[in-house]
């Protein structure tokens, strides 16, 4: 087999070129061309779904069931949500006029960017891949997706198709690791929607300021959950193991990172979760086949490392098998790690997952307010003052109470990191608007004109 050419700084430039010919030229401008795209989206969906669950079963182990609802599914609503609102969201929108502009009438018209470049993470390959480029298209922009060369099968699969059903005269992947995405990197566009960690999101924002490049940085960070004991504790567990070992085994930008608690109910959280962990996976996780493996050697080194910390080994109250041979780990829960640990400074993106006991819950809040914002915070609780509370006065990029992770289904709700977890959102009419620009239009009329504004001014004129 020939091996495949290298992507290098000639190539991208020469990309670009082609792509911002075919803007200049208006093909993506018209509703048409944005309605047919996002249509053939939709059969890349609708025609291909086992070759994505088995692609995503080659890179993840993911099992069907998560990759059809969590990757197929939401993407399919987001494809039909935009064929649906396209004409109302390229639509301009009326704007008063004043006094002072009188007599005129003004828009805000949403103006396609460019062309674009969409780098994209492993853990939901193709959500977070297509979901992005469904907004580019939709407003009208040339895009280039780069997906993660962590999910080789993914990556591959999502070119393949890309390729055969969309314009490839606007419409591009390339594959490929730092190189590449560092050749991307160096052109110039007109916008760079990033998801992945903050370190690399930091590498992004310095390349794009060269250009002056505006970014969407969709990033991480360590997701709190807060349980009250006011709560219904077994649908609580249930919903955090689903949205923590349920959600590819942790390894999701809104898995829950560390659970918050008092001192007297952490005993019964940690015996629910027990429970409800054993009725979900059995009585040996390692062997279900109902959670995702550990995506490469790497990331597995990196929770073994997490979790070897002496102070943090030591905590273990459920779990801790690993098998590195099959890059699995079992659902692990600590009790009152170390607030220092490596395992509470870092990310987890894994099936590990802290317990921390505290006096009460406005303590709970605090160690909250006190590291940097999440992309989430979670609380379960029945206690209406407290779901205020937490509303109000924790930061996060989005907030779920009583449920975990559900908010990015929901398209009239931006999804988006605040701080550290992130800058701009997208999802719905929000995906629409990231990959727009706000034009403002003013219509004056050459009747009515006033002497005031103009020169020689005196006091005179201002009193006519
Ligand atoms: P990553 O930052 O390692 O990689 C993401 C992308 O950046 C990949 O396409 C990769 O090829 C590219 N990349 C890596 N190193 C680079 C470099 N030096 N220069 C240029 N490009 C480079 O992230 P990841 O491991 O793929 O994803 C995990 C992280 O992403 C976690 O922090 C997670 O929370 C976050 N995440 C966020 C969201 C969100 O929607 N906010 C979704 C998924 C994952």
């Amino acid at each position: 087999m020939a091996a495949k050419k290298m992507f290098g700084a000639v190539d991208a430039s020469v990309l670009v070129t082609d792509l911002r010919r075919s803007f200049d030229d208006g093909v993506t401008r018209g509703y048409e061309w944005r309605v047919t795209q996002l249509k053939q989206l939709l059969i890349i969906c609708d025609n291909h779904e086992p070759e994505i669950v088995a692609a995503l079963r080659d890179d993840l182990g993911k099992p069907e069931l998560e990759s059809s609802v969590y990757e197929v599914s939401l993407l399919r609503n987001s494809i039909k949500l935009a064929l649906k609102q396209l004409k109302n969201w390229m639509a301009p929108e009326k704007a008063k006029t004043s006094l002072t502009t009188f007599p005129a009438s003004a828009e805000i018209v949403s103006e396609p960017l460019g062309v674009v470049l969409v780098i994209s993470a492993w853990n939901y390959p193709f959500l977070l891949s297509i979901d992005p480029v469904i907004g580019a298209i939709s407003a009208g922009n040339a895009v280039v997706l780069k997906p993660s060369e962590l999910a080789p099968a993914s990556s591959a699969l999502l070119a393949k198709l890309m390729e055969q059903y969309l314009d490839s005269s606007a419409v591009r992947v390339v594959e490929g690791a730092v190189t590449e995405t560092t050749a991307l990197l160096e052109q110039k566009w007109d916008k760079i929607f990033y998801t992945g960690s903050s370190k690399i999101g930091r590498v992004i924002m310095a390349a794009a300021a060269k250009h002056l490049t505006p970014v969407v940085l969709e990033l991480g960070g360590k997701s709190p959950v807060v349980v009250d004991s006011d709560t219904d504790l077994k649908v609580t567990v249930r919903r955090i193991i689903v949205g923590k070992w349920g959600c590819n085994n942790g390894q999701a930008c809104v898995s829950p990172d560390y659970i918050l608690t008092t001192k007297e109910y952490a005993p019964k959280v940690i015996d629910a979760m027990k429970k409800e962990l054993e009725t979900f996976y059995g009585k040996n996780p390692m062997e279900s086949k109902d959670m995702s493996r550990i995506v490469n050697s790497t990331h597995f080194d990196r929770l073994s490392k997490l979790l070897d910390e002496k102070e943090v080994s030591d905590k273990i109250v459920y779990g801790g098998e690993k098998d590195r041979e099959n890059l699995k780990i079992a659902p692990t829960i600590l009790l009152d790690v170390p607030l220092d640990s490596l395992i509470m400074s870092e990310e987890i993106f894994g099936p590990l997952l802290p317990i921390l006991t505290l006096n009460n819950l406005e303590e709970c809040f605090d160690v909250i307010r006190s590291r940097p914002k999440p992309l989430a915070a979670y609380l379960f609780t029945h206690n209406k003052k407290l779901k205020e509370r937490f509303a109000t006065t924790v930061s996060a990029g989005g907030i779920v109470v009583n449920d975990i992770a559900v908010h990015l289904a929901l398209h009239t709700l931006p999804f988006g990191g605040v701080g550290e977890s992130g800058m701009g959102a997208y999802h719905g009419k929000f995906s629409f608007d990231a990959f727009s620009h706000k034009k403002a239009v003013l219509y004056r009329s050459l009747f009515g004109d006033s002497a005031v504004r103009y020169p020689p001014y005196s006091r005179g004129k201002l009193r006519l």
